[in-house]
C-alpha cells in the first residue's frame, strides 16, 4: 500500500503537520482548495499575526475554555514555547507585547506563513492547489485516499484533515471538513462564532458608528445577571452594535448563553471614581454655567457621543447648565460611569475570528489526533471542537495540534 500522507488545508495547522509529517521522512502531499497557501494567517492580528501567548502552562490552558483539556497532551508535545523557538529557528524573529502577545518583530503575517511553507516544502512536501477535496475515501474502517471535486483519487495511508472553522469563509475555511467527517461518522458539535462582534438592542448605537474608544472600562454580565468579564481597553461602535478589540475577547465569555440578553456596562471614565468624575462634571458646568446643557459636554466626550448621552440623560437639551438639579447631574455621572447595552446577538460566524464547535473532541484520540472512528484520519485545527480566547491561543492550538497529527499520521 502507498505510504502517503495526505493532508486536505494549508492553514497554520495543515502547514505544521506537512512540515513535521515530511521532516520524520513521509511523503507527503498537501491539497488546498486556495491558489496559495496560508490566507487566513495572513489576515491575523490585523496583518501583524499574533502567533502565539509567552505565558506559563497554566496561563495558557485557562485561556482555552472551549476543551482546553482535549490539548493537555498535544501541548505538551509542541506548545507556545515551542511555537516562539519555532519560528525564531526559522529565521523570524519574535516580539512579545502586552498581554504576553507574540508578535514577529517585523509586524508581517506573511513571515509567518511563509517560515511554515519553507518548513514544509523544505522538508519535501508537495502542494497540490486549487484542488478542493471532497470526500476522504476509506476501505474497511481505514482510510485510503481523498477524492477531488473534479473526481481525482489519490490514494494516501493517512489523511489528516485541517480545513478550519467556518469563519471568514473567503479565506476558504467553508466547513467542508465538517461534512467530510461526518459522512464518516463523526459528530459535529454545532459550529458557533466566537470572538465576534455583537449586536445591541439599543439602536442609538448607530448615532455613534464609526466612534472608536480607547481606554474604556468594559463589565460584562451574562443574561442570567453573572459577572463574567471586566477590562479596559478598546471598542469600536457600529451601525449594528459593538466591536474592537475588547468586544471580540468578551463575547467568548457569553457564547455559552448564546448571547442574547447579556449585559455590556462600558465605563466611559474609568480613571475617576464616580465622587471624582462628579467633581469633574461640577467643574465643566461651572465653566459653561451660562451654555445650554448641549453645549457643556464636549470637554467631557468624543463629539458623536454628545447627543447620545443628552438623549438617555433625560436632560432638556436647551437647560441653562447652571439650572441643571444635583440629581440630574448625578444621573449623568451614573450614565456615564455604566452605559448600558443589551446584546441582541452575535454578529455572522462568517465575521467571528473564530469558530468554536467542531468535530467533537470525544472521539478524537487526544495524545495523537487520530479518529477513534477511522484509522487513518486525523484532525488538526481549528476543525477540531476547541477554541481560546484572543492572544494568540488559537493558532497554539493549530500549531500544537498540526506538529501532533503530523508526527503521528
Ligand atoms: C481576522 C482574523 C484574525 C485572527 N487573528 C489571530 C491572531 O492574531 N492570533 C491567533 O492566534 N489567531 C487568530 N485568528 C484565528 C486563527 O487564524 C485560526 O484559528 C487559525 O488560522 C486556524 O487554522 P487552521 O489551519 O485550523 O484553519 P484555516 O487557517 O482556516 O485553514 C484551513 C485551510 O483549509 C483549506 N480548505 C478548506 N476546505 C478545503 C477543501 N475541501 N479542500 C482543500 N482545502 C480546503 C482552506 O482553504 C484553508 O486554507 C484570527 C482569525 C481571523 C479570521
Amino acid at each position: 500500500m502507498t505510504k502517503i500522507v495526505g493532508i486536505v488545508g494549508a492553514g497554520a495547522a495543515g502547514l505544521m503537520a506537512a512540515g513535521r509529517a515530511a521532516s520524520l521522512g513521509k511523503t507527503v502531499i498537501v491539497f488546498e482548495k486556495n491558489s496559495r497557501a496560508g490566507k487566513k494567517i495572513l489576515i491575523t492580528g490585523k496583518g501583524r499575526c499574533n502567533v502565539t501567548n509567552n505565558c506559563s502552562m497554566e496561563d495558557l490552558m485557562a485561556n482555552i475554555p472551549g476543551n482546553g483539556k482535549f490539548l493537555y497532551s498535544s501541548l505538551n508535545k509542541f506548545n507556545n514555547i515551542d511555537v516562539m523557538d519555532f519560528f525564531e529557528n526559522y529565521n523570524v524573529p519574535l516580539r512579545t507585547e502586552r498581554g504576553n502577545r507574540v508578535f514577529p518583530e517585523s509586524d508581517r503575517s506573511n513571515d509567518i506563513a511563509k517560515a511554515l511553507i519553507r518548513y514544509a516544502e523544505g522538508n519535501g512536501a508537495k502542494f497540490i492547489y486549487r484542488s478542493p477535496v471532497k470526500e476522504i475515501l476509506v476501505d474497511n474502517g481505514c482510510v485510503s485516499g481523498v477524492k477531488l471535486e473534479n473526481n481525482d483519487v489519490y490514494e494516501l495511508s493517512s489523511v489528516i484533515l485541517a480545513t478550519g472553522g467556518m469563519s471568514y469563509q473567503i479565506t476558504g475555511s467553508t466547513g467542508d471538513g465538517y461534512r467530510m467527517a461526518q459522512q464518516l461518522g463523526h459528530t459535529l458539535i454545532p459550529p458557533k462564532p466566537s470572538l465576534v462582534p455583537l449586536e445591541t438592542r439599543e439602536k442609538w448605537v448607530a448615532d455613534a458608528q464609526g466612534l472608536a474608544l480607547k481606554n474604556v472600562g468594559l463589565t460584562v454580565y451574562d443574561n442570567k445577571g453573572t459577572k463574567v468579564y471586566h477590562d479596559q481597553g478598546e471598542m469600536l461602535f457600529t451601525h449594528f452594535g459593538v466591536s474592537g478589540p475588547m468586544i471580540l475577547s468578551a463575547s467568548r465569555h457569553i457564547l455559552d448563553c448564546e448571547y442574547a440578553g447579556s449585559v455590556l456596562v462600558i465605563d466611559l471614565k474609568p480613571a475617576l471614581s464616580e465622587e471624582a468624575l462628579d467633581l469633574r462634571v461640577q467643574r465643566d458646568f461651572a465653566k459653561y454655567a451660562r451654555k445650554q446643557f448641549s453645549n457643556s459636554l464636549g470637554d467631557l466626550l468624543p463629539k458623536s457621543l454628545i447627543p447620545v448621552i443628552i438623549e438617555l440623560s433625560g436632560i432638556d437639551r436647551e437647560k441653562p447648565v447652571h439650572q441643571i438639579t444635583k440629581a440630574e447631574r448625578a444621573k449623568l455621572v451614573s450614565l456615564l460611569k455604566s452605559l448600558k447595552l443589551t446584546v441582541s446577538k452575535a454578529r455572522p460566524i462568517d465575521e467571528a475570528i473564530v469558530t468554536a464547535g467542531g468535530i467533537s473532541t470525544k472521539e478524537i484520540n487526544p495524545s495523537t489526533m487520530e479518529s477513534k472512528l477511522i484509522k487513518g484520519l486525523y484532525f488538526a485545527g481549528e476543525i477540531i471542537d476547541v477554541d481560546g480566547y484572543t492572544g494568540g491561543f488559537n493558532l497554539t492550538i493549530a500549531f500544537s495540534t498540526g506538529f501532533t497529527a503530523g508526527t503521528s499520521a
